[in-house]
């Protein structure tokens, strides 16, 4: 049987576009926006003021407290102004925004490149946390506070994500391809840090390279599988992926460290190597700008806080017919209305959808046709979720496990009904999360 879980969806990929095109490097623009909240936790505290000369890699804005992560320089500049600035989520947030030296080498400060080995497992995890590191995948979840289970949790297996499940993106495809040797080290660099002896990198089927070259570059000393994973959507969720892995299912409220893995993405993988390699913090990430709304889909290397504006203009501009900047995938992605909201950390990819892409569709009742059912990679119950959520029943949307919704977008995609499921659940979280703050205020 081949590795995979239950329900799920198979939208159509539309990897095509990107998959085979070799990642460039995007130029400096005039400005960068560096959000402090780029990372799930609480948001960075600045330490530069305005005026202040900073240079590439260095530190903008601190971590506040272990569930932080702190934010650098992507570019050599001047602090214009710390304020509040358009944020991917569709808030303003406060942000840092440096005026780029527009004839600078971009050369970072010289700096301690961490020998690995020499290092304990509590330094690995520091040193990981100073470089800002934080998953790539989008959820952006520190990478160091998954490097330090609790003492009595037992962590057996390092469990690679490499599945890229959302259509239109191929950052992971890329880096696997480009980077198999960078993978393997930050994998080696992980085991250590968690002190496990066993790694299995998961690959969806419809990115053979990746996987060939993995195979290739496998370092012999380490137990390292390259597994080959059905193509569906959301292979790459978290418990999917470990599902498919390990056969075991994260029980509701849990962590995939209470069933013995840590989950972390291919591309927060790649740039932990490069710490290591460079000594040089994340200042910038690879994204794939694709969909038929953009002249010249690609993948680049692009310096955190880039403006969507100035990612799309290098790849030649929007199509006639585009209708939606959308960062991340169609699936789980967030359409934005403001091209001047930058990169940050935690995005994957900008996509541009047209008129064709997005068809403009009437809401119509729910006919109980359960197709939502079947689709729910959860086993939630969408239909009946949708009509609590429009009642504003928060308390009996909570009563039916709306926690364990992973906002796939699955329900929303199969219903014939256009029911925006999904979108409603996501605002349904925020309003209970607003309640629970007050309560505890
Ligand atoms: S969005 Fe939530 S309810 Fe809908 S399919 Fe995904 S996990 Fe299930
Ligand atoms: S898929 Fe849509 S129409 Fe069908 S049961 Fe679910 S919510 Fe109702």
């Amino acid at each position: 049987m081949r590795p995979t879980f239950r329900h799920g969806v198979h939208p159509p990929d539309s990897k095509e576009l990107t998959a085979h095109v070799a990642l460039r490097r995007m130029p400096y623009m005039d400005e960068v926006v560096l959000p402090l909240r780029q990372h799930a936790g609480k948001p960075a505290v600045p330490v530069v003021r305005p005026g202040d000369r900073v240079q590439r890699g260095d530190v903008v804005a601190e971590a506040d407290g272990f569930v932080s992560s702190p934010v650098h320089a992507s570019a050599a500049g001047v602090v214009k102004s710390i304020g509040w600035w358009p944020h991917p989520d569709g808030s303003m947030a406060e942000a840092i925004r440096i005026a780029v030296d527009r004839y600078s080498p971009q050369i970072p400060r010289p700096r301690m490149v961490p020998r690995w080995e020499g290092l304990t497992p509590q330094q690995v995890v520091q040193a990981v946390q100073d470089a800002g590191i934080v998953g790539l995948g989008g959820a952006a979840f520190p990478t160091h506070v998954k490097l330090l289970p609790p003492k009595d949790v037992r962590v057996e297996t390092l469990i690679v994500n490499g599945a890229e499940c959302e259509p239109y993106l191929t950052t992971d495809h890329r880096t696997m391809v480009e980077y198999p040797e960078r993978v393997h080290f930050g994998v080696r660099v992980m085991m250590k840090a968690l002190g496990v002896t066993r790694a299995v990198i998961g690959v969806e089927r419809n990115k053979p390279d990746a996987i060939e070259r993995l195979i290739a570059t496998r370092p012999s000393d380490l137990d390292i599988t390259i597994l080959p994973l059905t193509v569906k959507y959301p292979q790459g969720a978290e418990k999917m992926l470990i599902h498919a892995v390990t056969g075991r299912e994260v029980p509701s409220g849990k962590l995939p460290m209470h069933v013995g893995v840590v989950v972390q993405n291919v591309g927060s993988i790649a740039t932990i190597a490069e710490v290591f390699e460079t000594g040089l913090p994340l200042v910038e990430r690879i994204v794939t700008v694709s969909g038929r709304g953009v002249r010249r889909p690609s993948n680049l290397i692009v310096p955190v806080g880039t403006k969507a504006r100035d990612v799309l203009d290098f790849c030649g501009g929007l199509m006639p017919d585009a209708t939606e900047i959308v960062f991340g995938g169609p699936m789980m992605g967030a359409a934005q209305p403001d091209p001047e909201t930058p990169i940050t950390k935690g995005t994957t990819g900008i996509v541009v959808l047209t008129r064709r892409d997005t068809p403009r569709a009437e809401t119509l009742p729910c006919i109980r046709c359960g197709r939502c059912l079947e689709a729910c990679p959860v086993f939630l119950n969408p239909s009946q979720l949708g009509l609590l959520a429009q009642a504003g029943r928060y308390d009996d949307l909570e009563a039916m496990h709306l926690g364990d919704c992973m906002l796939c977008g699955s329900c929303s995609y199969v219903c014939p009904s256009n029911i925006p499921l999904s979108q409603m659940f996501a605002l349904s979280k925020m309003a209970l999360k607003k309640a629970r703050t007050k309560v505890v205020a």
